[in-house]
């Protein structure tokens, strides 16, 4: 058995059920209700056979447009005078809000200057911007023309945007002279750009920048670099003729890169009419949201949340989106979310437990929090990265005021305020949750079913999730499992989704069939390996631990930790290295270094110094490489064919945090962590064990 999702009668859960009874009816039906089609789909799924299992490909014969859905459609109903963006900005000190009607002006507009510079169905526009509604009319510009675009997160260093500008070679470039990371710091993107354009060796056709006030440049004409604002006022008179080109179900909307575990990120690629549908699907079910209300989900485009919930479902579902540009604290104070929530009524809001911890240590008592009437709010939903209980509590009491005693291990939301503060998983890949707690089954709070701290959830309608057991002798290394077994309830495995895959899943990797397959369809046959490890309880709630891989979470912002080897490689002093991660307070997760130097005469400070200069300046920011978190050590674990032992190194450094925390003693001469039999020399263990309780038992 999979699940035992058998004890409620609450609708989520009948819902569940009939999407397993019968998915390609249940998913047809959510394809023809929610969405408008060129052509309406006859067929559900694509017929497979047990080799082609992981190529599902949804509504087959189904032709739409994304854009029309999100933007013309509305406007037809009658929605065009309703707010479809809301840009609050209190870096610059901006509100602004968009209507359909004007969005839709804008998007035909950009849309028609992308038809200038050749951009048709299939190329590919990639964008470096920042939270600016022009990034998501650049978005639905494209999907307008059935071109693909690919946002990369501001954060990333130009070695980093550069291995993506390398992977899709884009057409066009959009990008935006600055970033602000509060009034008055800018950060300067355009040479950002032209050094990574200068690693990659490609220069597209054409690059357009948006001038912002806060820093104005010159453009060079001959290097082909255009005005955003003379572009969009040359195409505005023509604009009126550009259509919706009806794409086929399965054409790729966009692409948007992620960590996986080797240095080279992955390209996602994400149908149009699947998405779309699995979209709206969330929206309306999951989340509660009903066209017309306000959603705010606090996420950069660059990542999943943001292309699926601050841009496309909001819009798909008639709603209207808030675009925050700044902090939860500091842009000026930690009262910016809860001002947002009220001056805007959000009705749903989404983010990472990051947000609530940073709030949580600058305002633990609330008091910005009790400035603001948020009697109007529906749902806070919490993703990304794992949410401790003790946040999570913290987080409804101080939206509530109801006080959580920790002795509750469930709680009701449905009789307080708003429906539902919860957690949900979900990862790039899905593009839309995968458990969680719905709100949208039901007309009143308290048909809602309870939370359990500590868990994202029960499963989703449509999605066949299961927990498989672990081999120990498999799990070192890409070994495959020839015979998978499902674990008990509680039983600590590995989190897998049975093929087909739901509508809106990952269709393939950016012309990487080869590594699509080896990297989550091999291990488990007939399974998506979702490389996440976790527990099923007996009443059906899915417990989310941690990675099975080398990807890590810093501030839910997911990177591969090979990528950030490979910077610190590159360091003449390093002979060998490995990265792998620790827990931090704020931030979830962050790397630690392991290094060998090689040889003699280097000093550990400086050396520690440039490193982290290193990782800062070709990772980003982002990195979060701390002085304390780059260890020197004489030799590292490795098994006798030479693989560095980076799992066994994360596990003592989750024992000795785990201690720490329970206030247990550690012994350095007694490691509980096991090696596996492989281990080329067992003393090596004993003493990474020894530096790692010295490093982070002080
Ligand atoms: P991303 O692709 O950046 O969305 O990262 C996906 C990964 O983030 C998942 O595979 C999980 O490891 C982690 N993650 C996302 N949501 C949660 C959650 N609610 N609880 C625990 N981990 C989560």
């Amino acid at each position: 058995m999979s699940h035992l999702l058998d004890n409620s009668d609450s609708l989520q859960v009948q819902a569940y059920w009939q999407s397993m009874e019968d998915p390609q009816k249940f998913w047809m039906q959510q394809a023809l209700n929610l969405i408008d089609w060129e052509t309406r789909p006859t067929k559900a799924l694509t017929t497979m056979t047990p080799e082609t299992l992981h190529k599902a490909e949804w509504f087959p014969d189904g032709r739409l447009n994304v854009c029309y859905n999100a933007i013309d459609r509305h406007v037809l109903d009658g929605r065009g005078s309703q707010v479809a963006v809301v840009y609050d900005s209190p870096v610059t000190g901006t509100i602004r809000k968009i209507t359909y009607n004007e969005l839709l002006q804008e998007v035909k507009c950009f849309a028609t200057v992308l038809k200038k510079y050749g951009v048709g169905k299939g190329d590919i526009v990639l964008l470096y911007m920042a939270m600016v509604p022009q990034t998501l009319v650049v978005m639905l510009a494209c999907a307008r023309l059935g071109a693909i675009h690919s946002v990369v997160f501001g954060g990333f260093a130009p070695a980093e945007l550069a291995k993506r500008i390398s992977d899709c070679q884009p057409k066009v470039v959009v990008s935006n002279t600055c970033g602000l990371e509060s009034k008055t710091k800018v950060v300067a993107y355009k040479p950002l750009l032209d050094e990574a354009f200068e690693i990659a060796g490609y220069r597209p056709r054409v690059t357009i920048i948006l001038q912002r006030e806060q820093l104005r440049i010159q453009l060079d004409l001959l290097k082909n670099e255009h005005c955003w604002d003379l572009e969009m006022a040359e195409a505005a008179p023509l604009s009126g003729s550009v259509g919706c080109e009806t794409v086929d179900s399965n054409h790729p909307l966009y692409m948007l890169y992620t960590s996986g575990t080797t240095g080279t990120p992955k390209g996602i690629v994400r149908p149009c009419g699947p998405h779309a549908v699995a979209l709206l699907y969330a929206q309306r079910y999951m989340y509660g949201l009903q066209p017309g209300e306000t959603i705010f989900t606090f996420s950069d485009f660059g990542w999943t949340f943001g292309n699926s919930y601050t841009a496309y479902g909001p819009l798909l579902n008639g709603s209207t989106t808030v675009l925050f540009e700044g902090k939860p604290v500091g842009t000026p104070d930690a009262g910016q979310l809860y001002r947002v929530f009220s001056e805007h009524r959000v009705s749903v809001f989404l983010c990472a437990p990051t947000v609530v911890v940073i709030l949580r240590r600058t305002d633990p008592d609330g008091l910005f929090r009790a400035k603001y009437d948020l009697t109007h709010m529906k749902g806070l939903f919490l993703a990304g990265e794992r949410c401790t209980p003790e946040i999570h509590r913290w987080w409804i009491s101080t939206i509530t005021g109801r006080k959580i005693s920790p002795d509750n291990t469930t709680v009701y939301c449905g009789t307080d305020l708003v429906n539902v503060i919860s957690d949900h998983w979900w990862q790039t890949e899905s593009g839309s949750p995968m458990t969680g707690i719905c709100i949208g089954y039901s007309s009143r709070g308290t048909d809602v079913v309870p939370i359990k701290f500590g868990s994202a959830g029960l499963i989703l309608p449509g999605c066949d999730l299961c927990v498989i057991r672990v081999k120990e002798e498999l799990d070192e290394g890409d070994c495959i499992d020839e015979n998978p077994e499902y674990a008990e309830s509680d039983e600590v495995g590995n989190i897998v989704v049975r093929l087909p895959l739901p509508p809106g899943f990952i269709t393939t990797l950016w012309k990487d069939e080869k590594r699509f397959f080896t990297s989550y369809f091999r291990k488990y046959k007939g399974f998506y390996d979702t490389g996440d490890t976790g527990t099923i309880d007996s009443e059906g709630y899915v417990h989310i631990l941690s990675r099975t891989d080398d990807v890590i979470k810093v501030a839910a912002h997911r990177l591969s930790t090979s990528s950030i080897e490979e910077v610190i490689f590159n360091h003449k002093a390093i002979g060998e290295c490995c990265v792998v991660s620790c827990p931090d307070p704020i931030k979830g997760r962050v790397p630690v270094v392991f290094a060998a130097l090689r040889g003699n005469g280097h000093l550990e400070d400086d050396v520690r110094r440039e490193l982290i200069k290193l990782a800062r300046s070709k990772v980003g920011p982002i990195v979060s490489l701390y002085p304390n978190n780059v260890v020197f050590v004489d030799r590292l674990p490795k098994t006798r064919s030479g693989k560095i032992l980076r799992k066994m190194i994360r596990m003592m450094i989750d024992a000795v945090h785990d201690a720490k925390t329970e206030n247990l003693p550690v012994f350095a001469d007694r490691c509980p962590v096991g090696a596996p039999a492989t281990i080329e020399d067992m003393a090596v263990k004993l003493e990474t064990w020894q530096t790692i309780v010295k490093l982070y038992s002080v």
